[in-house]
């Protein structure tokens, strides 16, 4: 098939668009950025000068002096007779699902709404994945959280707009609700948008819920991991997590308290041979070091708090679990840190490297 390129002046002129997911939206935003005055005929709201909403099945006259007709249902028989409605009037028609039949004006191939849900690892920039390198390289917006190190920030496009999103415990600038719709509408743009989240945003990153978010509005998606802070620290630290001789498993545990407990399946945590690495733990720390010994696990069980692992300032804080509250209330610590709880801990002794 012959296709003649070209392109379209529409300022001003009525388009129509047909759909209420993603895709139509998106379309819906082009059209805008294009001074376009727009129909959008389903059952989402668009809140933008110039656009009109129309929540009903489209009818064949809703075409009738319109320029451009953008069939973005997710019906393929309403594209299919909007395709016929249009090529009736002579009518520019654009049908999502079947380019080849209609007009190739295809505005979401080259303004794709994507997201990147990218993992910043523990704060070393090294550690970050090539992945994520590229991806905040290329980024046009960056949605990012206060356990990005600044090292990771220097590293990305500098001309790309910045959106702090960070959730320190007494202020919250976004609350995680504000965060998810952010970013559904900033995919809406024609922009490469990245979520940049420390560690890995899968593990205590409230990921799994932005992206629920974004699914549900039917928004693509990808996912970066990132080196978690458990690896890193662990790493950084000296501390294998598991060992064959002092250590099978390792349970990764938030010691967050919520109304001044901490919610934990305290007797799992004590079984013998495993590593229990605590991520947000430091204003419950003497909590779990004593519901720990409560529950039975030996008040001499090696336990470290490392403080900003992986990074310049690292420093860490090894004693036992019956000593380490009074050795971390005596020292200045500062966030974040991380506890490893377990025989692991001793090897540090022989295996710390990190100066
Ligand atoms: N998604 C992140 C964890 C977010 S929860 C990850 O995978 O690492 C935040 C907690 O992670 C902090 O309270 C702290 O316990 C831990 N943390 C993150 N980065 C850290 C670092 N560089 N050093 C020590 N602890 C860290």
């Amino acid at each position: 098939m012959q296709s003649l390129s070209t392109s379209l002046l529409i300022n001003n002129r009525r388009c129509v668009v047909v759909g209420s997911n993603s895709e139509a939206l998106a379309q819906v935003n082009w059209l805008c950025e294009h001074n376009a005055q727009v129909t959008l005929i389903g059952s989402a709201t668009v809140d933008q000068p110039g656009v009109i909403c129309i929540d009903r099945e489209p009818v064949e006259t809703d075409i009738d002096d319109c320029w451009l007709v953008i069939a973005a249902s997710d019906n393929k028989t309403t594209n299919h007779q909007l395709r016929n409605w249009s090529e009736a009037r002579c009518c520019f028609c654009h049908s999502v699902d079947d380019p080849d039949s209609s007009w190739q004006i295809n505005p979401a191939r080259v303004n794709s709404p994507n997201v990147a849900l990218v993992g910043a690892g523990p704060g070393d920039p090294e550690l970050l994945t090539l992945r994520a390198l590229r991806l905040i390289q290329q980024a046009d917006v960056i949605v990012y959280d206060r356990l990005v190190s600044k090292a990771i920030m220097d590293r990305c496009n500098q001309n790309a707009e910045f959106i702090y999103a960070g959730k320190a415990k007494s202020d919250h600038t976004l609350q995680q609700e504000t965060i998810n719709q952010l970013l559904v509408k900033l995919a809406l743009r024609p922009a490469n948008v990245v979520r940049l989240k420390g560690g890995d945003p899968f593990i205590f990153g409230r990921g799994g819920e932005e992206l629920e978010t974004l699914s549900e509005h039917q928004i693509p998606f990808e996912v970066v991991p990132g080196i978690t802070a458990a690896s890193g620290c662990a790493a950084f630290a000296g501390i294998p997590l598991t060992h064959r001789d002092y250590a099978q498993s390792c349970a990764f545990v938030t010691g967050h308290l919520q109304n001044g407990d901490i919610n934990l399946d305290w007797r799992g945590l004590v079984q013998p041979q495993q590593t229990v690495v605590v991520y947000m733990g430091l204003t419950g720390l003497e909590l779990i070091c004593s519901s720990l010994i409560r529950h039975g696990r030996s008040p001499q069980t090696p336990a470290a708090l490392i403080q900003q692992g992986t990074q310049p300032q690292q420093k860490v804080f090894a004693s036992t679990l019956e000593e380490l509250p009074a050795l971390v209330k005596a020292s200045e610590v500062r966030a974040p840190t991380l506890m490893i709880i377990g025989d692991v801990v001793r090897l540090r002794e022989r295996l710390d490297w990190f100066v």
